[in-house]
């Protein structure tokens, strides 16, 4: 594709504010109107088709909305399909979410990350069929009451679901609106200024096409790199495609260098290859979800003593298995050393922990971390000199390498 623009950077930096600017900085009514059509004309021919979205001229189902709002934070489209679709096959309607274990809900999720997102989901599907008789509220300020909807998700929610003039600001909304306002002030110092601008550009008359109009600028032409300028509607009056400095924005302030915490895992199996897995406490990083039992994870590598209390039995003749699992959360990088060992049948009992087949791994409710330390060590495991030789770890090689964040 053609670069961003056509003109050269050096020397049109100096160029003023873009022509529809009030001293106050917010477009004015005229602007906003032009820009809102030209925006929905592009929007009618070029919308994306997703597997959440209403077709053209149909109504938007709010459970569907919400459902992909929530799974879309921090992911991408391409991530979430199958998840979503996974979603709706087992559970249709909000009601049926609501009246799900959550730990079947925690398992449909696991790949997706940030699991306190998925226990929100649950809580907040339990709320609408409780206090809402399964019914989505249809204003911002009702679903912001609801657990898991912040500011952003309630927006997208009622301006989608139900056309409220609602400005839902993403990464993406951001990155269009500071390029064709040229704010050069870096995120997240900016934020407050681009909500202001996304919300004096929400229209009276189709909220919800607007809201995901934008969205896919953001998506498919003003995108991070290399912008589609040519393509854009908004390029006429865009005052960093006009000044050459689209791929300088938004400027983001440095962010400082994320700590490195360290700790030892330990896999144990048993006689059949069943592993040894404990749940995570309900709160904090990972709430809830499985895993095998590890020391804590700090800043430094756990000592002897350290690693002996943290076993999950003792008496056990634990061998390192080489390598290093790595694995990056939103705050810190984490590399976890990994020790493995076998117990007899039959296997003695451990309070709080419990025994899995090998077979029945892939239904746990893993985060992504801990599918690759068993990855790791059930493959050193099988292959070793004292391997049990039990054919695959039963873990399917999904979302491996994806980040997870840390959700406490
Ligand atoms: S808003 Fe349009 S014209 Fe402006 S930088 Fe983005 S793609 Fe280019």
């Amino acid at each position: 594709m053609p670069p961003a623009s056509t003109s050269s950077r050096a020397g049109k930096k100096a160029e003023a504010a873009p022509p529809d600017q009030r001293p106050g900085g917010l477009p004015d009514a005229g602007s906003r109107r032009d820009r809102g059509a030209r925006l929905l004309s592009w929007y009618d021919r070029h919308r994306r088709v997703l597997p959440w979205r209403a077709a053209p001229g149909e109504r938007a189902d709010p459970y569907r909305v919400w459902l992909s709002e929530i799974m879309l934070q921090q992911t991408t489209v391409a991530t979430v399909g199958p998840y979503f679709q996974e979603f709706l096959r087992r559970w249709p309607t909000v009601l049926d979410l609501a009246a799900a274990d959550l730990d079947d809900v925690l398992r449909a999720w696991a790949g997706l990350g940030y699991y306190a997102r998925a226990r929100n989901l649950h809580r907040c599907a339990v709320a609408v069929a409780r206090d809402h008789g399964g019914r989505f509220p249809d204003t911002e300020a009702e679903l912001r009451h609801l657990p898991g909807i912040g500011d952003y998700t309630a927006a997208a929610v009622a301006a989608i679901a139900f056309d409220r003039p609602a400005a839902a600001v993403d990464g993406n909304v951001e990155r269009v609106l500071a390029r064709v306002f040229r704010v050069e002030e870096p995120l997240p110092a900016a934020k407050p200024r681009l909500r202001a601008l996304a919300g004096a550009l929400v229209p009276e008359a189709r909220a919800g096409d607007h809201t995901q109009a934008l969205f896919d600028l953001g998506a498919t032409i003003c995108t991070p790199r290399r912008p589609r300028c040519i393509l854009c509607p908004w390029q006429p009056d865009c005052a960093a495609s006009a000044a050459g400095v689209q791929e300088d924005l938004p400027r983001k302030a440095a962010k400082a260098e994320k700590p490195t915490r360290r700790g030892t895992a330990f896999l144990l199996c048993d006689g059949d290859g069943a592993v040894l897995l404990r749940r995570r406490p309900e709160t904090g990083l990972l709430g809830g979800m499985m895993e095998v039992p590890s020391t804590d994870w700090t800043g430094t590598v756990p000592g002897a003593d350290a690693v002996r209390a943290a076993a999950p039995l003792p008496g056990i003749g634990w061998r390192p298995v080489p390598g290093t699992v790595r694995h990056t959360f939103t705050h810190f990088h984490l590399e976890l050393e990994v020790l493995a060992g076998r117990v007899p049948q039959p296997a003695p009992s451990v309070p709080g922990a419990v025994w899995v087949p090998r077979a029945g791994l892939e239904a746990e409710a893993l985060p992504t971390v801990m599918r690759k330390v068993l990855r790791h060590a059930l493959a050193a495991d099988a292959a070793g000199p004292d391997g049990d030789g039990l054919a695959g770890d039963g873990l399917a090689g999904d979302g491996l390498d994806e980040d997870e964040g840390a959700d406490g």
